[in-house]
């Protein structure tokens, strides 16, 4: 490879400050160190914690960066000590890790990985290191991957490699939103064939809590959303009732607990909204409902009535759908591959690495699933 060893110099979309549009630079990027790839970026697509990141946490000590968390790419050039990868290799970014040694990664109860929390700094969303520089000032790694960029270096515990013949403008999608949904549905809720299913927010995260639901088997997935646009998309991936909350004026789960007599058996919070968190648990059953948060927000505390949980509720979080991150993505592009799971249908638009602002817009006025960019040609 011409350019191992050496700083590469690319685009890449920088966000300098929070509440402004990222802006197209040229940045350059260090050589992996021990243990590290670099990765040349093919595709990659926005997720809403990068607008929480951009416009709602907005913590100014997180800027400027380089945002995206959901891609896909190939490697490019390894740091000494990596054997797992080699250049060429297609794989995916992980913003959470798996190093497999930690006592979180050897216990099959969790995703969580101890070092993720020492490379992540998580009031800032950023890598602590950083391998880019542009105009001479470091810029951070959100959430340890930046995929806006046409190259990027992350550890190897945050990597996974994937089958060769995978479809990067299209598994991209696995790196965060699908993968977070699906498996809160099936991994944390644990849904039952035959249950009946709440998941309010229907971007891909809960577009993809639905897929789980329906792979699980429940007989009914109630679909909750305030944007009435979003129904026709998630009867493709298997619900069976829609419920817009603007539509009635009693409280959400006075609604769903009526339509089914007594509240669902699993309901998932995929908004980032504690409000609509509260309405979750309140909408599940009484007795044995079980609740997941996985929507993102570290701004607000959430206020319930212990009664609430007293009374045999469950309540839950997932994060990045309780997949153990590098196993659970590879697998997850296999059953793509195989035909057993939908990832296509998530993508609402094709558009390139300079329309980043254009992408952002869209997810931030509610009119896309997923814009996917294409960053460096395959
Ligand atoms: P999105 O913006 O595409 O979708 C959110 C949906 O919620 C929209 O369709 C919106 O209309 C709907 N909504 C807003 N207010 C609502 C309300 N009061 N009631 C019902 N629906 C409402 O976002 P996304 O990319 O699908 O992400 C969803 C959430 O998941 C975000 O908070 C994101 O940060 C979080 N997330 C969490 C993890 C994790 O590991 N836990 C990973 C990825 C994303
Ligand atoms: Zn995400």
């Amino acid at each position: 490879m011409a350019t191992a060893g050496k700083v590469i110099k690319c685009k890449a979309a920088v966000a300098w400050e929070p509440n402004k549009p990222v802006v197209i630079e040229e940045i350059e990027v260090a050589p992996p160190q021990a243990n590290e790839v670099r990765i040349k970026i093919v595709a990659t697509s926005v997720c809403h914690t990068d607008l929480y990141h951009l416009f709602e946490s907005m913590h100014k000590d997180g800027f400027p960066t380089v945002l995206g968390h959901e891609g896909a790419g190939i490697v490019e050039s390894v740091g000494p000590g990596v054997t797992e990868f080699q250049p060429g290799d297609k794989v995916i970014p992980l913003f959470l890790s798996q190093c497999k040694e930690c006592h979180l990664c050897k216990n099959p109860r969790t995703n969580q990985c101890e070092v993720a929390w020492t490379r992540i700094n998580q009031a800032i969303m950023a890598g602590v290191e950083s391998r880019f520089t542009c105009k001479g000032k470091r810029v951070l790694q959100f959430m340890g991957t930046s995929t806006f960029s046409e190259y990027t270096v992350i550890n190897q515990m945050a990597v996974a490699k994937i089958d060769p013949a995978a479809p990067l403008d299209k598994v991209c999608l696995l790196g965060c939103g699908i993968c977070t949904g699906y498996g809160a549905a099936v991994n944390t809720a644990k849904v039952e064939p035959g249950s009946t299913c709440a998941v309010f927010g229907l971007g891909a995260v809960g577009l993809a809590a639905v897929m789980g639901c329906k792979a699980a088997g429940a007989k009914r997935i109630i679909a909750v959303d305030v944007n009435p646009d979003k129904f026709e998309k998630a009867k493709v991936f298997g619900a069976t009732d829609f419920v817009n909350p603007k539509d009635h004026d009693k409280p959400i789960h006075e609604v769903l607990t009526k339509m089914t007599n007594g509240g669902v058996d699993y309901s998932l919070e995929c908004v980032g909204n504690v409000q609509v968190m509260r309405s979750a648990l309140e909408s599940s059953a009484q007795g044995w409902g079980v609740s997941v948060i996985v929507g993102w927000t570290d701004l607000h505390d959430i206020v319930i009535r212990p009664a609430h949980l007293i009374s045999g509720r469950t309540w839950k979080g997932s994060m990045f759908g309780g997949f153990k991150s590098k196993d659970g993505v590879s697998k997850m592009v296999k059953d793509y591959l195989d035909k057993k799971l939908k990832v296509d249908e998530f993508i609402s638009q094709n558009m390139t690495l300079d329309q980043a602002n254009d992408a952002i817009e869209l997810m931030k006025n509610c009119k896309c699933i997923r814009a996917v960019m294409s960053v460096s040609p395959p």
